[in-house]
């Protein structure tokens, strides 16, 4: 289904200049800093619990030799397989599904 086009002048406005570091500490949940992967990446707490089971998934598991987009994916992945972090915020999601 396609989602019906906004004209540009009736788009929503967004903000031209948000303080991005005001707005985290006013929200400090909203991120979490990533210990294992490159770069202090940031990312959304049910982002890292999607990032932790899809690490523990079967098929994401076994690396071999595939196409490099894949080999990159499933490295990125490898921290996040063992990571309590992860773990903890998976399990908060099951229960909050539950
Ligand atoms: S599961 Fe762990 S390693 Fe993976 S993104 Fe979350 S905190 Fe980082």
């Amino acid at each position: 289904m396609r989602r019906a086009r906004t004209a540009r002048n009736k788009a929503r406005n967004f903000p031209s200049s948000l303080d991005v570091q005001d707005w985290l500490q006013s929200h400090p949940e909203a991120l979490i800093s990533c210990p294992h992967q490159p770069g202090n990446l940031k990312l959304m707490p049910a982002a890292c619990a999607k990032r932790h089971r899809t690490a523990n998934e079967p098929r994401w598991a076994v690396i071999g030799a595939e196409p490099f987009h894949l080999f990159v994916f499933k490295m990125n992945l490898v921290p996040c397989r063992t990571c309590q972090i992860g773990a903890r915020l998976a399990a908060q999601q099951q229960e909050r599904a539950a």
